[in-house]
């Protein structure tokens, strides 16, 4: 392997990562007239927002306002308040509040990138500030065709989580169909036609073409960087940041063609998806991994914390505050092909009734129809006061084959291979079903009993199942009185435990608003930015609501576009330290004391004025 010091290159921007955050980052540049690249260390691009719901959490967007049109700023500024805690970061808040909805208008305006509204409530609506319904919207599906011969270069969706290789969509009624297939005709004929066209594509392209979810987004995301001739460099590794006294001046990688200097005029922007697979940070953030307890994640394994190396290296910081490190999703692992495991992410099984969750001494320790997020909290808190970072749900013949449980899809599909493999557990009696899974057998036998007797009317008295609007909005709507209770009746009996998982990092690199790195002493690096998972959330380690870290990272990807682009939002902090010049070469004086805040979410959805200019 050579280096090419004549092939250097020079570009405005050279953005680490072709996730969310890199591409929204080099979209929005490229848009206002910078010249970038893309340097992405896997074969693909997408990250792991291919994997990912394609949900993004941001209040006043244009698509929620129908259905809750008296949200406000004001409420939705509230409840991060009461969500973030300590960590509340006013500054980046009221930027995200105020240019998230700007973001979306711009995505939808300019590039490929499409929305659709959601049902879902927060993750906390009875918290004050928290909504009932409009502040999480979805991307829209898409036909991959559209990315030409690059569709073999986007990253395939989670595998555990599709049908034979086919995607579904939680907006529309795929997975109600699905549910439904054995029980009417309707179903079952929806059910076939997707089957047969799913068929058909594999056939004919090898995947799947008609891609929902963050598969979507991803592919919307990378057909846009590719209409803006943003070359996206995969399979191309970073060596080493090009630095010197005066700041970040580019990068040298190796990739296909050898080793390459590819300079940057104004900024290196860390993209790099987070410590997910860094097992040294993760020892360090994560207590129960430390204690030695499994962590099994499914964001994809190049999510090493590369960016977070860098940034320490050249002056930045990370530091290990959350309570809550990163996004948790309790995930089972599910036997492939080839002696692999996969991570299936419990996102539906938990809220349906007749399905508890238990610790080792077969007892109950969490409310079950919570967010993945706080299921994932309340078993970190088992590891902490030791136990373990485990949960086993719990369910009967006649709710597994209702419903499906993990992986083990619902009748008529079967689950005698699952088992076999080792993935289900089953017992004809609890007592037996517990030995299988080691599980405490009187323990589990006292639970189910008390949980029935209250679980045949519904209720649920030890950790109230179902008395939130977002316990019940992935619950079963036809199960009465309460859609997320109902009893453990008849054997057999099945078992399946979930370890922990992730879905992306919430500790991360120190930055300001506009995505500077910082040193410790609170000045910005020149010439390094940092965005998505690598920088450290605004959320405090809390997980209001479905999509808080995609429509945060897209918001603030955009920030940066911009910032880097000359345009001043009037973001940048007017006190001495953030005030410096952070991109090298491109010294932006300081803006003024920040935005002026609104309360009424519909004067904060204008267009952004560089959108206006461009169009
Ligand atoms: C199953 C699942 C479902 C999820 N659903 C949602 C959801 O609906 N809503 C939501 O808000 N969040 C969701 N998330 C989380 C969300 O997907 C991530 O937070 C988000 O995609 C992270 O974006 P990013 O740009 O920081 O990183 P990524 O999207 O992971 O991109 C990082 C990129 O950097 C590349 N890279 C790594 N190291 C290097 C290097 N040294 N040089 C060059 N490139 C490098 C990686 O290969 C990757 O392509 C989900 C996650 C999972 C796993």
């Amino acid at each position: 392997m050579t280096t090419n010091s004549h092939e250097d290159d020079t570009y405005d921007v050279v953005v680490l990562g072709a996730g969310a955050g890199g591409m929204a980052t080099a979209i929005t540049a490229a848009h206002e007239g910078l010249r970038v690249v893309i340097v992405e260390k896997s074969p693909y691009f997408g990250g792991t927002a291919a994997f990912s719901g394609g949900v993004l959490w941001i209040p006043g967007n244009p698509h929620g306002q129908a259905a809750n049109p008296h949200d406000t700023r004001a409420k939705a500024r509230r409840y991060l308040e009461h969500e973030a805690g300590e960590h509340f970061n006013a500054r980046h808040v009221d930027a995200f509040l105020d240019k998230g909805p700007d973001m979306v208008r711009f995505f939808e305006a300019q590039t490929q990138v499409k929305f659709v509204p959601t049902l879902y409530p927060d993750y906390h609506p009875d918290v004050e500030g928290g909504a009932p319904v409009g502040r999480s919207i979805l991307a829209a599906p898409y036909d991959i065709r559209a990315l030409g011969p690059d569709m073999a270069r986007l990253r395939p969706p989670l595998e555990t989580i599709t049908f034979f290789g086919m995607m579904f969509n939680s907006s529309n009624a795929d997975i109600a169909h699905f549910f439904k297939a054995t029980k009417s005709l309707t179903s079952a004929a929806y059910v076939t036609r997707r089957l047969v066209k799913h068929t058909l594509e594999l056939l004919r392209y090898r995947r799947g073409i008609n891609v929902t979810s963050g598969n979507a987004l991803a592919a919307r995301l990378g057909r846009s960087v590719l209409d803006r001739g943003i070359p996206i460099l995969t399979d191309t590794r970073l060596v080493e940041l090009l630095r010197d006294d005066t700041g970040v001046h580019g990068v040298r990688v190796s990739g296909p063609a050898g080793e390459q200097r590819l300079m940057a005029r104004k900024a290196v922007v860390l993209g790099t998806g987070g410590f997910s697979h860094d097992t040294e940070r993760r020892d360090q953030a994560y207590g129960h991994a430390r204690a030695g307890h499994e962590h099994f994640s499914p964001v994809p394994a190049d999510n090493t914390g590369d960016g977070a190396r860098q940034a320490e290296a050249a002056g930045g910081h990370v530091d290990i505050r959350y309570t809550q490190p990163a996004a948790w999703m309790p995930v089972s692992k599910v036997p492939l092909s080839g002696g692999r495991h996969g991570a299936f992410p419990h996102l539906l099984d938990r809220y349906k009734p007749g399905i508890i969750g238990v610790n080792r001494q077969g007892r109950r320790f969490t409310n079950e129809s919570n967010s993945y997020h706080d299921v994932g909290a309340a078993m970190a808190q088992q590891a902490a006061q030791g136990g373990e970072a485990a949960m086993w749900l719990i369910c009967d013949q006649a709710t597994l084959r209702k419903y499906g449980l993990g992986y083990a899809k619902p009748a008529p599909m079967p689950v005698g291979g699952l088992v076999r493999k080792g993935y289900l557990q089953r017992g004809r009696t609890l007592e037996e079903l517990a030995q299988r899974a080691g599980i405490d057998p009187a323990g589990l036998a006292q639970t189910v009993a008390d949980y029935n007797l209250h679980a045949r009317e519904g209720r649920d008295p030890a950790f109230g199942r179902g008395t939130t609007a977002f316990n019940r909005y992935l619950a079963d709507p036809a199960h009465t009185p309460n859609p997320c209770v109902g009893p453990i009746e008849r054997g057999p009996y099945y078992a399946l435990k979930l370890v922990m998982g992730d879905l992306g990092t919430f500790d991360g690199i120190e930055t300001d608003v506009v995505g500077r790195v910082l040193a410790r002493d609170g000045r910005p690096i020149p010439g390094l930015f940092a965005v998505g998972n690598d920088r450290a959330s605004v959320m405090g380690g809390n997980y209001p609501a479905a999509g808080i870290t995609l429509g945060p990272i897209m918001t603030f990807a955009y920030i940066t576009g911009r910032f880097l682009a000359g345009i001043d939002d009037g973001l940048v902090q007017a006190d001495g330290a953030a005030s410096a010049s952070g991109a090298a070469g491109n010294a932006l004086g300081p803006g003024g004391a920040g935005p002026a805040a609104t309360d009424d979410l519909a004067v904060t959805t204008v267009v952004p004025p560089g959108v206006q200019v461009k169009a």
